[in-house]
C-alpha cells in the first residue's frame, strides 16, 4: 500500500501478443479474493492509467482481431450463463468454432459461383463458354440445402439454449401432482386423494436430457364448486388456462381406471381439442391399477406411483418439441439473429434460383447472390454493423 506494507502475494501473469484471449497483451493479476483487496488492486491500476472494461471488451477484442467469428463470441456468453451441463456441452462446441466450421465449404461454393458467373459476364465478348443454365441451378441449390440443413438446427438449438415450459392439466384426481413430483424425482406438489385441492399453479425448474424445463402444476381443470369455496378454486382454473395456453407442450392426464375408449369424459375432450395443432402428449396414468394395458399411439401409459413409462414420456416431449437431437459436436443455430441470417441466405437463393430458371440476366442473378453471400457474413460477423455488435456485446458481464 501506499505505506509500503505488504497487503498481499499476487500471481502476475503476462500473455504477449497474440497468444492471449484477446490477442493483445495481456496482463492478469490474480490475488486472494477478498473484496477490499480487489478493490485496492483495481483503484491502483486505475490511479496508473487503466480503466474498467466495458461488458463483453474482451471477448469484444478477440473479435475484433479476428481470433474468434461472432458466432464463438456469442458462445462464450451462452458458456458462462449455462445451467445444465448439456446447454454448456453445447455452447463449447460452438466456442470451438462448430457453425463457422460448417458455413466455410458453403461459403466457399457460393464465392466459386459468384466469381464464375462475374468471369462470364465480362468476357462474354470473347466468347467464353457461359455457364449452363443446369449447372448454375444445380450450384444454387446445393449452396440452399445445406443451409436449410442448417437452419432446421435451431428448433433444437434455441430449446437448448432457452428451455422451455410445460404445463401438466387434466381432471382433478388424474394425478397430475404425482406426476409432477415424478418428474421432479421429490416432493414438491402436495398430493391429496381430495379432489380440487391444487388450486395454484406452480412451478419448478428441473433439466430434461440436459434442457431446462420450467414445469407448471396447474389446478384441477372443472367446474369449480360456487359460493365462497369455490372462489379460490375457479381463480384456480383461470390461471390454469393462462399457463396452458403460454406453455410451450402440455401433458394431459387421464386417468386410466375411469378410462374408456371411445367414451371420453366431456372435460377430456374439451382439453384435447383445444391442444389440437399444439405440442402436447396425452398420458393415461395409474397404469399400474389399470386392468389392461393400452398403449397406443396417441396416449402413452404412466404411472406417477411406480415410474413406469416416465422415460417414454421424457423422451416423447423431447422428440416433440426438438426432433431428433442433433450430435452436439455439430454445428448448432443457438439464436435469432443467426437464425435469420441463414434464412435471409436461404431466401436470396431462392430468388437466385428462380432469375436462373426464367433466364433472367446473370447481372440480376448476381446481385441475389451476393445478397445471399452477405448473409453469410453476417452470421459469423464479416460484415456486422456496429450497433448490432454493441447490442451482442452488451449483454455479456463485466470482465469477459
Ligand atoms: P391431481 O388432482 O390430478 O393433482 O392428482 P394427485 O396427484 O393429487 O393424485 C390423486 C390420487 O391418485 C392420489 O391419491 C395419488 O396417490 C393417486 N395417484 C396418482 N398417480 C397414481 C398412479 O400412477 N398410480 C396409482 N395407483 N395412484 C396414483
Amino acid at each position: 500500500d501506499e505505506h509500503g506494507f505488504t497487503l498481499d502475494e499476487a500471481v502476475v501473469t503476462f500473455f504477449a501478443a497474440p497468444h492471449s484471449y484477446t490477442s493483445q497483451d495481456v496482463v492478469e493479476i490474480a490475488c486472494h479474493g477478498a473484496p477490499v483487496l480487489l478493490d485496492y488492486v483495481v483503484r491502483a491500476a486505475m490511479q496508473r492509467g487503466a480503466r474498467l472494461a466495458e461488458p463483453g471488451e474482451f471477448t469484444q477484442r478477440a473479435f475484433l482481431s479476428g481470433r474468434i467469428d461472432l458466432t464463438q463470441a456469442e458462445a462464450v456468453h451462452d458458456l458462462i450463463a449455462a445451467q445444465t451441463l448439456q446447454q454448456a456441452r453445447v455452447a463449447a462446441a460452438q466456442l470451438g468454432g462448430a457453425v463457422a466450421r460448417q458455413i466455410a465449404p458453403v461459403k466457399a461454393q457460393l464465392v466459386h459461383l459468384i466469381a464464375e458467373l462475374e468471369a462470364g459476364i465480362d468476357f462474354a465478348e470473347d466468347d467464353l463458354e457461359l455457364m449452363p443454365q443446369a449447372n448454375i441451378l444445380a450450384e444454387i441449390d446445393g449452396i440452399r440445402t445445406q443451409l436449410t440443413a442448417l437452419a432446421t438446427t435451431y428448433s433444437y438449438g434455441r430449446i437448448v439454449r432457452d428451455g422451455f415450459t410445460l404445463a401438466i392439466v387434466g381432471r382433478p384426481n388424474a394425478g397430475k401432482s404425482s406426476l409432477f413430483n415424478r418428474l421432479l424425482e421429490r416432493e414438491r406438489a402436495i398430493v391429496t386423494a381430495q379432489p380440487g385441492t391444487t388450486r395454484d399453479p406452480i412451478s419448478e425448474r428441473l433439466a430434461i436430457g440436459g434442457v431446462p424445463v420450467e414445469l407448471v402444476d396447474t389446478a384441477g381443470l372443472r367446474d369449480a364448486p360456487t359460493g365462497p369455496e369455490g372462489e379460490a378454486e375457479t381463480l384456480g382454473i383461470l390461471r390454469t388456462r393462462e399457463r396452458m395456453a403460454e406453455a410451450d407442450f402440455v401433458i394431459h392426464v387421464i386417468d386410466a381406471t375411469t378410462f374408456t375408449a371411445g367414451a371420453l369424459h366431456p372435460e377430456d375432450r374439451a382439453t384435447l381439442s383445444s391442444l389440437e395443432g399444439r405440442p402436447h402428449q396425452v398420458v393415461l396414468n395409474k397404469c399400474d391399477m389399470a386392468a389392461t394395458p393400452r398403449t397406443s399411439n396417441v396416449y402413452l401409459d404412466t404411472s406417477a406411483k411406480t415410474g413406469e413409462g416416465i422415460d417414454a414420456l421424457k423422451a416423447a416431449i423431447l422428440t416433440a418439441l426438438t426432433g431428433a437431437a442433433p450430435a452436439t459436436d455439430s454445428a448448432l443455430l443457438t439464436n435469432l439473429r443467426q437464425h435469420q441470417a441463414i434464412t435471409d441466405s436461404v431466401a436470396a437463393l431462392d430468388a437466385a434460383h428462380h432469375a436462373a430458371l426464367d433466364l433472367i440476366p446473370h447481372e440480376m442473378l448476381l446481385l441475389d447472390l451476393h445478397c445471399a453471400l452477405e448473409a453469410l457474413d453476417r452470421l459469423t460477423g464479416v460484415t456486422s454493423t456496429d450497433d448490432i455488435l454493441a447490442l451482442i456485446f452488451s449483454t455479456f458481464c463485466i470482465g469477459k
